[in-house]
């Protein structure tokens, strides 16, 4: 297959800078404009970000030109991922997706829309049966898409094969959140270093609302159902570089769930995209330890590139019925790497293809 051309909406930024490790070598994509702020439009990639990627800048990126983010200045890409700031995204994306180019976005301004998939390939891959209702291109070649917030991909995914055994009625979760999730420059050290802030605008409502659209069901209509489920979330920021680790209690409709079952669950629970081999869809989306000290952001973070999910701990509850931990990576399966799995989803399902 020759590979689909792709912009990177938000390209200089700490999502964006993971779109551009990701796109590195990819067997589908192959990435041909780089879009920023006017701030760094016109110089090269190279001179334009402030890299903070562990590992070196792609030489194929640094002499790329900054564009401005419009379908005009990008006319020859196939699709765009986005990775811009959310209070500039929902006017640009709109632009991209009513001139007929695709839109797979990290930015929240299209989460709650009633005909755009909030997806997670691994729980929902049905969602993007919303896609044909979108209306922003008359001519139905334009669409948007979102991934969830950074907490709610390991939050869903591990609670998905507990939804489906026995019915997840109650969730209270806190998150322990990396920096990285607050972008470049991002938190002051002066407020994080030895220290934990129990507060990040508006993280707590994201998380007790997107996992009802996610778990939920798409009708005739293309509207979703959200699932219902009574969530509480509290989000701490924590002097992590990487990885958001969650501390998760869940009640359940079925009565005496017991927590071998529930490991049992997720150990043999098989992802309903696992057949369609696509490129960045980790072997094992859910991983389950043994050991109650593990998940840690630095020892697991990175496990499977970055994609999958790690949950262990798992014990009765004294409020609600079990109690676990859960891990993901923030930046790649919450942000850039979800988005990709996403597209590759779209390409599989022939709604991202070759525009020209
Ligand atoms: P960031 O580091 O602050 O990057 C923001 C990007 O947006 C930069 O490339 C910036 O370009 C660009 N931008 C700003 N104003 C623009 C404009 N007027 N036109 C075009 N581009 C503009 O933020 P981030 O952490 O990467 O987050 C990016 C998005 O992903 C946000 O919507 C965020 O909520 C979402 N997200 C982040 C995470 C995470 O873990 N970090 C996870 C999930 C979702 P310049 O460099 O030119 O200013």
């Amino acid at each position: 297959m020759e590979k689909l051309k792709v912009g990177v909406l938000g390209a200089t930024g700490a999502v964006g800078q993971k779109f551009i490790r990701l796109l590195d070598n990819h067997p589908w994509f192959t990435l041909v404009a780089v879009g920023a702020s006017e701030r760094s439009a016109g110089k090269s990639y190279a001179e334009a970000t402030h890299w903070i990627e562990t590992s070196e800048m792609p030489d194929f990126v640094k002499e790329m030109t900054v564009k401005n983010c419009t379908p005009e200045a990008m006319a020859d890409v196939d699709f765009v991922f986005s990775g811009m700031d959310a209070a500039v995204a929902g006017e640009i994306e709109k632009d991209f997706a009513s001139n007929g180019i695709p839109v797979v976005t990290n930015a929240r301004v299209y989460r709650r829309d009633n005909h755009v998939p909030l997806l997670v390939p691994e729980v929902n891959p049905d969602h993007i049966g919303q896609i044909p209702f979108q209306r922003f291109d008359s001519n139905g070649r334009g669409f948007i898409i979102t991934n969830p917030n950074c907490v709610c991909v390991p939050l869903v995914l591990s609670l998905k094969p507990l939804h489906d055994a026995f019915g997840v009625d109650k969730v209270l979760v806190t998150s322990m959140q990396a920096v990285s999730g607050a972008g470049y420059p991002g938190v002051p050290s002066l407020d994080i270093m030895g220290n934990v802030v129990p507060n990040i605008g508006g993280e707590e409502e994201k998380i007790m609302w997107e996992p009802l659209k996610l778990l939920g069901s798409v009708g005739d209509n293309g509207i979703v159902s959200n699932a219902s489920i009574a969530i509480q979330a509290s989000a701490y920021r924590v002097p992590v570089v990487e990885g958001h680790l969650l501390s998760v209690t869940v009640g359940f409709k079925t009565k005496n769930v017991s927590a071998a079952d529930a490991i049992s669950v997720i150990q043999n629970w098989v992802s309903p995209i696992a057949e369609l081999n696509l490129p960045s869809a980790p072997k094992q989306p859910l991983k389950y330890f043994e050991d109650p000290a593990h998940p840690q952001p630095r020892l697991h973070v990175w496990n499977e590139r970055g994609m999958q999910v790690s949950v262990g701990k798992m014990r009765a509850s004294g409020v609600l019925d079990l109690a676990f931990t859960a891990l993901g990576h923030n930046t790649v399966r919450g942000a850039a790497g979800g988005a990709v799995l996403n597209a590759e989803l779209l390409v599989n399902k022939g709604y991202i293809k070759a525009r020209a």
